[in-house]
């Protein structure tokens, strides 16, 4: 982390002018910004919404992970690349974005594919806040366990269809990744729909990258996590997210229902649900007895 006393030079101050003029968000907000190191997991459709808003707003540090080169069939979403960039690695391609767009936000980007070990040797145990943006969940759920172990907030991001979901979590405050979205310990069951082509456009992107970096920034304004999940509908129509329903853990449908939500592929509604989220005691990654055994160590 940054030892310098921090402070805000004259041409961030320019930079930021009309967001410090909002009579919610100071120059002491501005700062706890500048203070954070992100860590971020892909840098591709959903995660250019993320990064974009974290080097506009103006985070101190950005650390962003993807393994793949740019393609001509990403760029209908992914707006941190170009078709300038085309084969290039996605992390040197967002580095020369970010550097274009704002100076003062230090950049890492790592072309890594995530393991278990890569996991470990890579990322950074003292990060602020690590964001998920990965389409697989079993590369979230080496992502998740990193998270809990190093009680690090995680922010999971995601698109499906029309559709967009965040949550920001840290347990014991907020229940994990593995909590809600539990069937992803089976990676046969993960290939058969990550398999396929993942239909997306931008418009449930972008309503994401707000969602869930407004969530950040309430974390960072009262140190609280709201414990809230937010599922984002564009349109009143049936949309196809099995890639979500099908992995949702039997804890998080029991509160959903107890909440009125009852996930189906025919889920048909508009505008943002909310759930108030709980842990699963039980949960293989964040339960009782694995916090119990983390305290004794
Ligand atoms: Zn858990």
């Amino acid at each position: 982390m940054d030892r310098e006393p921090l402070t805000l030079r004259p041409d961030e101050k320019q930079r930021y002018l009309r967001q410090l003029a909002m009579a919610d968000w100071s120059e002491e907000d501005q700062l706890k910004l500048k203070g954070l190191h992100v860590t971020v997991m892909g840098i591709g459709g959903a995660a250019s919404s993320i990064l974009n808003n974290l080097l506009l707003l103006g985070v101190g540090a950005i650390e962003a992970i993807d393994h793949d080169v740019v393609e001509l069939s990403n760029l209908n979403r992914q707006f941190v690349h170009n078709v300038e960039h085309l084969g290039m690695s996605k992390a040197e391609s967002f580095e020369i974005y970010a550097r274009r767009l704002n100076p003062h936000v230090k950049i890492t980007a790592r072309q890594l594919r995530i393991d278990e070990t890569t996991v470990r040797t890579t990322l950074d145990p003292h990060t602020s806040v690590i964001i998920d943006t990965f389409d697989k969940w079993i590369y979230r759920s080496m992502v998740n366990r990193f998270a809990v172990e190093h009680n690090i907030p995680y922010l999971m991001a995601g698109v499906v269809s029309n559709c967009f979901y965040t949550a920001l979590l840290r347990p014991p405050d907020t229940p994990c990744l593995n909590c809600l979205i539990g069937r992803f310990q089976n990676v046969s069951m993960g290939g058969t729909f990550q398999a396929a082509i993942f239909a997306i456009n931008i418009l449930p992107i972008a309503a994401m990258g707000a969602f869930s970096i407004a969530e950040l920034i309430k974390y960072l304004k009262t140190g609280e996590m709201t414990n809230l999940f937010y599922f984002g509908s564009l349109y009143p129509t049936k949309q196809d997210i099995r890639f979500f329903t099908f992995f949702l853990s039997k804890h998080f449908k029991k509160i959903s229902e107890e909440q009125g939500i009852q996930w189906s592929p025919a889920w048909e509604s508009e505008g943002i649900t909310k759930l108030k989220l709980s842990r699963d005691p039980s949960c293989r990654v964040c339960g009782n007895e694995f916090l119990t055994r983390s305290s004794v160590l």
